[in-house]
């Protein structure tokens, strides 16, 4: 079967990508099992250009067909901070999962609901050794909750409130999640351009 990487260090979102892509026939492989150690600067300015970055320097490090995701959470209070600087939110010594989510939720303290929207963003590039072949996107609208709930998932999802389920991000079960989110709709939209590449001669 072809090998597709997934070019991320994060491994909440390997795995995630893992069970989105699950019945597709790739090999999924990760940098970590290809022995590579590669850490790109995401000098873009929006998700679609970070994930070309990703992308590109995985496919060129590896010679592999290679998936990057970029993504985070826009606040509309906040004017859609924390965006691409999700991973990088305030004090770099906070973690990425309460540290970042209880900054968050101070700065909206006091917030009615109606004005915490927000929406969770993913772009996916796909890349080949030669060339960027496309990108696709996804996105979820919810709230900012006014405090955190539910132990799944990774990152801001604790606090992000989905309104299609009246539950938490982090109290879905992940085949939930990916039914509705922001990575499992970008990952949805990926496929047509994936099959692409299991005609003949196309990729090795
Ligand atoms: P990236 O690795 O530069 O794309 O950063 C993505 C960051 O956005 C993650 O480190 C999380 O902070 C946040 N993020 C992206 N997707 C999710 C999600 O599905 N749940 C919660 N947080 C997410």
């Amino acid at each position: 079967m072809t090998k597709l990487l997934i070019a991320t260090n994060n491994t909440h979102k390997i795995e995630e990508f893992q069970e989105i892509l699950a019945d597709l026939p790739y090999t999924l492989t990760s940098p970590k099992l290809e022995g590579l150690s590669l850490d790109p600067e995401e000098t873009g300015t929006t998700f679609e250009a970070n994930a070309i970055i990703k992308a590109e320097a995985f496919a060129q490090a590896s010679g592999l067909l290679t998936l990057a995701d970029d993504s985070g959470l826009e606040v509309d209070a906040l004017d859609g901070a924390p965006g691409i600087y999700s991973a990088r939110y305030g004090d770099t010594a906070k973690d990425d999962h309460a540290g970042r989510y209880q900054l968050l939720l101070q700065q909206l303290t006091d917030l009615p609901r109606e004005q915490r929207t927000a929406r969770f963003r993913c772009v996916i590039a796909l890349a080949t050794p030669e060339k960027v072949v496309g990108t696709v996107d996804g996105a979820v609208e919810g709230f900012i909750a006014l405090e955190p709930k539910g132990s799944g998932g990774f990152g801001y999802d604790p606090v992000f409130f989905v309104p299609e389920l009246n539950k938490m991000m982090a109290e879905l079960t992940a085949t939930q999640k990916h039914a509705i989110s922001h990575r499992g709709r970008a990952g949805k939209a990926l496929i047509p351009l994936l099959n692409s590449f299991l005609l003949p001669d196309k990729n090795s």
